[in-house]
């Protein structure tokens, strides 16, 4: 059977164990630092929101487009994965609008007339009487709505992990210096025939990688008790920054609400601004005041403030097969803030590269298909 390492246990890592344990005949190890239960800095996974909000500037996007058929089912028929089905609202400023929304945040959201929404159940323009009309809210020139889902994280990444013990995976903890010492680090105790790097951030630290290209996208975030009754909302921007926007999710299964962020390329901080946080939490409210019953931020149960540092990559995400020391690599990661949207679809691709790959004279198509 071929042998796998993946190296990395966060969203990105543990969908490419997962789809390539489930379709067999495959012997697949996990080697990581962070493990799902872990908060920390260097491990971006358990800080998402996470929710479905397509980002793609191309036309169409293939990792986003695969990956949505596959939280919908888990929404839809998989209760205990942590993900549920939530209405997006998404809001385009007029500051923001009056610049084609090309500004640092711009992104396919919220470009008028989007790919997406062929792709995203109900989709429909919202009517200038559904816009928010709270004076504190900057003007919104125009929006959209469709259903989505959001994913509790913390719930879903365990999941993931336990699926992945279920078909088979083994993991380990270690800290690996270099991406070639993943060879010998299969529980078969053969030599690894494909290596999978899904290193997140720490890409641009792994010696054999050391990708300079990829730097952090911070987001800080606040979560709280509270819950709307008014499903998900996002902003283009906000007045008081470049680089934040105002965002709220609820979490499945007793996540609590997401309040958001920021996206801060560049900056390493692993602690919470207070001063951001409150701009976090005014905007918050002033959005979508129904979390606190159109009472201000003293009004919010704070479960915790948190960081965490978004694998952001110049060029966009890197899915490629590559020889590293004589060892087959095929890498995928900086997945900026989509890793857990794409990831369905960045997996199959890795498998698909996988299956094209020959190692010391036995061709890998071994590797199934389906
Ligand atoms: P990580 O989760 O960082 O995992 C990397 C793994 O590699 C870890 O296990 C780590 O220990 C391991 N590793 C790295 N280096 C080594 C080494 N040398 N040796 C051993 N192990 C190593 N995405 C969405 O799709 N929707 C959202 O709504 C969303 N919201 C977000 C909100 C915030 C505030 C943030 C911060 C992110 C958000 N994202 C969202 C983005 C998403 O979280 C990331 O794209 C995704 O988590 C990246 O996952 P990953 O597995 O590639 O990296």
């Amino acid at each position: 059977m071929p042998t796998v390492v993946v190296i990395g246990a966060g969203v990105t890592g543990l969908t490419c164990a997962l789809l390539l344990a489930r379709r067999g005949n495959v012997d697949v190890t996990v080697v990581a630092k962070h493990m799902p239960g872990d908060y920390d800095i260097e491990y971006t996974s358990p800080w998402a929101g996470a929710n479905v909000l397509p980002m793609s500037v191309q036309e169409t996007s293939r990792w986003e487009s695969r990956t949505w058929p596959e939280l919908q089912r888990l929404a839809a028929e998989v209760p205990e994965a942590g993900i549920h089905f939530q209405k997006a609202r998404v809001f385009r400023l007029a500051k923001d609008a009056a610049t084609d929304f090309k500004g640092p945040l711009s992104d396919g959201l919220f470009v008028p007339n989007p790919w997406y929404k062929t792709l995203m159940p109900d989709y429909r323009e919202l009517t200038p009487d559904e816009l928010p009309k709270n004076p504190a809210v900057p003007l919104i020139a125009s929006g959209c709505e469709f259903t989505s889902v959001c994913i509790n994280t913390a719930v879903y990444l365990v999941w993931l992990l336990g699926q992945c013990a279920a078909n088979g995976v083994k993991i380990k903890r270690a800290v690996l210096k270099h991406v070639s010492e993943a060879a010998g680090m299969s529980h078969t105790g053969r030599n690894a025939d494909i290596i999978i790097n899904a290193s997140g951030l720490l890409s641009c630290r792994l010696g054999g990688v050391m990708d300079t290209t990829v730097q952090p996208a911070r987001g800080q975030t606040v979560v709280v008790r509270n819950e709307g009754s008014q499903g998900m909302m996002v902003t283009s921007g906000c007045e008081e920054a470049d680089d934040e926007m105002c965002y709220t999710m609820t979490r499945a299964v007793g996540g609590g609400t997401i309040l958001g962020g920021t996206y801060q390329l560049g900056n390493w901080e692993p602690n919470p601004d207070p001063n951001v946080a409150i701009r976090i939490m005014k905007r918050a409210v002033e959005l979508h005041p129904d979390l606190t019953g159109g009472k201000g931020i003293e009004a919010l149960d704070i479960i915790r403030h948190g960081v965490g540092l978004r694998p952001s990559r110049k060029g966009g995400v890197r899915i490629e097969k590559e020889v590293i020391d004589g060892n087959w690599v095929v890498h995928n990661y900086g997945h900026a803030g989509w890793g857990y949207q794409g990831s369905y679809g960045c997996a199959e691709r890795v498998l698909e590269l996988g299956r094209q790959l020959a190692w010391r004279g036995r061709h890998l198509s071994a590797l199934p298909s389906k």
